[in-house]
Order: structure tokens, then sequence, then C-alpha cells
């Protein structure tokens, strides 16, 4: 879920290139110079790092894509959680599948004892989002399906490479601590990440370090002003009759349907602006010439804080039993996911933005630029091209000027350990998102340059963290007596939700087999731009040229 860091981060400085860096803190040393300082160690590991990952280009850049041609929604991540396993098993990892309940779960480790940092990324893309990489203007590959609409598929691309190089250089140099890997399944719905928190992965966890798509690097810490949700889907039952002949024995759960969203719509004058709600029919009856006997919408009911969205829930909860008493219908409601809003770690974001400035932003080909051009031109954004700017840390908000907006299920994980979410650059600035345009960048080299500068921030950020024991003591300082000073965290997940994988089941299948077609073959193709004979980039359509 991005776009919801208004007034974040942003940052660059291209200025400090890895190189310069290292050969900075290296320095002319005299020769008879005592044994490298402890800095310099770790800047020379950082440098082999980042060496390591460059070697890696080809794998990142065949993940993104594969990922891409996936384009598998939340709950249904079978094909991109299969691809990611067997990468982790052939690199060593010790692999977990089918975790806490999640068919398309899995949890991997490398190592031993602490620190333990965890590492996390999103799996899932989004409905109608499907579009051709690289072309500046709407041209689905299948048209209805799902697609990378946020550009999850470079997520765990970045999540691996770093993992992999880090693996290398911890054997290597018998750096002691664990990798734990962790995927955030149904992310969208916001219905993976607390069921991890509630079934105990991060009882022995110190750090997470979550790795999320963005049009820059970007890192922020403390509340910065989005809201958390609940997401809950509403099942109406009544009975089905003829509707013509004998409409006057059924009972509609479509009626009880309408009426709730018509309740809510009216009751949304009255709630606080800081809100957002939004819903869906999932099921809105057979066909017309039946009463519906069973209809369901789905809700995400977002505001600032854990008794504001409670509060909102329940405001559901009474039109939804209204519309059931309007109806002579029943009702029942299920959670689907949750999302506590967003409290990120101050010292770890501090800590990974120096590791961004000394990473730098990818060099952008003209090519690159042309198309982010273009593709602003065609969204209406201001056409600025791929950020090349310095930006800063994001910074607290504090509460009077929260104004609401996005949310995501990392939230629930920021209030259980030290949490960051690091945005890397693999997306063009300015598109809307959760659509068809945010979709174009996500398997070309904007996306594959952009992963491989996540992927060196990961890795440094976890070099930091492994082998500087003073990061992870003022990280649980900071989340203990600043963060959880006032605030505990509460689930709003009961011990009885069981995960909600029955969710987008339908809406996958109805597109896997023509998708299918499309998925990327890294054995015949280079690339996934040259698999779908794509010239980058393509500017305008066809009959346009
Ligand atoms: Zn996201």
């Amino acid at each position: 879920m991005l776009n919801r860091r208004g007034p974040i981060v942003l940052l660059v400085a291209a200025v400090f290139s890895v190189t310069a860096v290292a050969a900075v803190q290296r320095g002319p040393a005299p020769r008879d110079a005592a044994a490298p300082t402890p800095s310099d160690h770790l800047g020379l590991l950082k440098q082999q790092a980042a060496t390591e990952i460059d070697g890696l280009a080809t794998f990142t850049q065949q993940t993104t894509d594969m990922l891409f041609s996936f384009a598998e929604l939340g709950f249904q991540e079978y094909e991109t959680s299969k691809y990611i396993v067997n990468v982790l098993r052939q690199n060593g990892f010790t692999v977990q599948e089918g975790a806490y309940g999640f068919p398309t779960g899995w949890t991997a480790a490398f190592g031993s004892g602490k620190p333990v940092i965890a590492m996390s990324a999103d799996l899932d893309g989004l409905p109608e989002a499907s579009q051709k990489p690289g072309v500046a203007y709407h041209d689905p590959i299948v048209e209805g399906a799902p697609g990378h609409g946020e550009g999850h598929n470079s997520g765990p691309a970045v999540q691996l490479t770093a993992a992999i190089a880090l693996k290398k250089i911890m054997e290597r140099e018998n750096i002691p601590g664990t990798l734990r890997l962790w995927p955030g399944v149904g992310n969208e719905p916001n219905g993976g990440k607390a069921w991890f928190v509630r079934d105990g992965f991060f009882k022995d966890v110190d750090l997470n370090l979550h790795s999320h798509v963005g049009s820059n690097f970007g890192v922020s810490w403390g509340n910065f002003g989005g809201t958390g949700l609940v997401s809950v889907e509403y099942t109406f039952k009544g009975e089905t009759a003829h509707t013509a002949v004998q409409p006057w024995r059924g009972r509609s759960a479509l009626d009880a349907v309408e009426l709730m969203d018509v309740g809510w719509n009216f009751r949304r004058e009255h709630l606080r602006p800081e809100q957002r709600s939004h819903n869906v029919i999932t099921n809105g009856g057979g066909q017309p010439n039946v009463v519906p006997g069973t209809a369901s919408v789905w809700y995400f009911f977002r505001e600032l804080d854990y008794p504001r969205i409670k509060e909102l829930w329940a405001i559901g909860n009474r039109i939804a039993q209204a519309a059931a008493m309007m109806t002579d219908t029943t009702v029942t409601w299920r959670l689907i996911g949750e999302a506590w809003p967003e409290h990120m770690n101050k010292p770890l974001a501090l800590d990974a933005y120096e590791n961004m400035k000394r990473v730098g932003l990818p060099r952008w080909s003209e090519a690159d630029q042309s198309l982010a051009r273009a593709v602003q031109m065609a969204v209406g954004a201001p056409v600025r091209g791929l950020s090349t700017t310095p930006g800063r840390v994001g910074e607290e908000v504090p509460p009077a000027e929260r104004r609401g907006g996005g949310s995501d299920d990392i939230g629930d994980v920021s209030w259980t350990v030290p949490t960051i979410l690091m945005s890397y650059p693999s997306n063009i600035p300015g598109a809307p998102g959760h659509t068809w345009a945010s979709s174009i960048a996500m398997a070309t080299p904007i996306a594959h340059k952009g992963a491989t500068a996540g992927a060196k921030v990961l890795a440094m950020t976890t070099l930091d963290a492994l082998l500087e024991p003073k990061l992870v003591s003022d990280a649980w300082e900071y989340f203990r007596t600043v963060q959880t000073k006032d605030t505990k965290y509460t689930p709003l997940l009961s011990k009885d939700d069981a995960p909600a994988t029955y969710v987008n089941q339908r809406n996958m299948a109805a597109y896997r087999e023509q998708m299918k077609k499309y998925y990327y073959d890294p054995s015949r193709y280079p690339s996934y731009l040259a698999q779908l004979g794509i010239k980058y980039p393509t500017l305008e359509p066809p009959a346009a040229r």
C-alpha cells in the first residue's frame, strides 16, 4: 500500500558513490598503521556487499521480471512464493513453507545466535492493474487481469539479493547472528502481518527491516500521519425466490448490502475528516431472476489510532445490523485484515538514511527518463522525470497535524519490534498508485536498478545491526522509552481469527490460465521486455506514431 507518505522522506545523494566512501574510509593509511578500526572494517564490508550485489544484477532483474509476470493477488501468491522458496533453498537457507496457516506463507533463516535480524517484503499485486511494462499508455497484457500496480514484485528481489550477498559475507567473515526472511502475504488486503505477530514469529527477533517500492529512497521515523485500519467482510443471508413469479417469498441479501452502503454513505458526513472508508461488493448475487439469498460487502475502515478504528468498526457493525433488520435477513462478519498506524524506529531510520546516501540514486538512462516523463504526462502529474535530487528523513508528524491517508500492516510489526520501512527508487514519481500506470516501470531498467540500490541499503543496514550492538540497543531504547511509553499494541485480531485465504480466489482463478502464457521465461529471453517484444521505451500508441 503505497502513496501514504505525505510529507515524508525522499532523499538521495548521488554525491557519495560506494567506492568514493570506501576510499575515504580506507584513506592513505600510513605504512605502520595499526589494525583497521571497527568502522573501517564495517565500511569495507559494506563495499564488499555492494560489489556482491552488483554481481547479482542479472538475478535481481530476473526475479523482478518473474514476479511481475506472475502478478498474483493477495493470498493467491502461489507461483511467487514457490519461486522465492526455490531460490532460498538453492542458496542454503532453511525454509519452512505454509507458515502460520497461510498456504503462500513461508519463513527462511540463515546463521545462528544474536542478533536476529528479520527482513520482509510484500508479495501481492492488485486487481485490474495488468499492464505491459515500458509502454507509456494503458495497454494491458491480459485485459482486466491483476497486475503489479504498486510494484511489490521488486520487494522480494531486494530481499533475496541482499540476503544472498549477506550470507556469503557472514560465512566468509564468521559474523555471528541470524537472518530471518519472511513475506508480506496478502498485504493489499492487510491480512498477513498481524498473524505473523500473533503467532510468535517475532518473539526472538531483534529488528525488522522492511523493503518497499518507492519512487526515491525514503525512510521515516515516528508516526507520520497515516491511518491504521480494520478490513472486514459482511455477509448477509436471506431467501432465494423467483424474482418475477413470487418475489414476496424472497428476502434479498443484496438489498441489505445496498442499504448498508447507503447507510454508511449518509453517516460519512458525520465522521471525522481524518477517516477513510471504502467498500467493494464481493458477492452481489447470481442472476436477476433469482432473489439473492447471499450477498457480501467488504469494507476498509481507516482512522488515526486504535480506539478510533474500533469505534468506526462498531458503527459499521450497527449499520450492517440495521440493514439486516430492514430486509429480514441476517448478517455475520469476519475480519480479513488489520493494520495499526505505523510508528517507525528513529535510530534505525537514521542509520538506513546514511546508507541511502552512501549508495546514491541509480544512474538513469535517457530511455528511463523519457519513459518517466511520458507516464507523468499521461497521468497528469508534474513532468519531472525520475528522482535525482536529495531528500530528507521523514519525521514524526505531531498528532494535531495528522490528516490521514493510507495504511500498511507493517504497522503491527512496528509495534512489536523496532522496525523501519525502506523505500527504494524502482517506480516513477507522480502516478496515482494502485493502478496500471504504476505497473509500467516495474519490469524495466528503472525497477531493476532501483532494486539493486534497495538491496545495497538493506545489506548495509543489516551489517550495521550485525556489527554494531549499540544500534540494536538504541533501537530498543527508543522502542521502550519513547514509542511504547504511553501506547501499547492491542491487536484487532482475536486469537480465533483464521487467515482469510479465500479472498481473491475467484478473481485470480478467472485470469490465471490466460496469464500463464505470459509468465517470464529467463532461459529464452534476457528480459521480460524482450519476451513481450516491447521496444524500450514505447511512448505512443501505434496509431499515434
Ligand atoms: Zn505496498
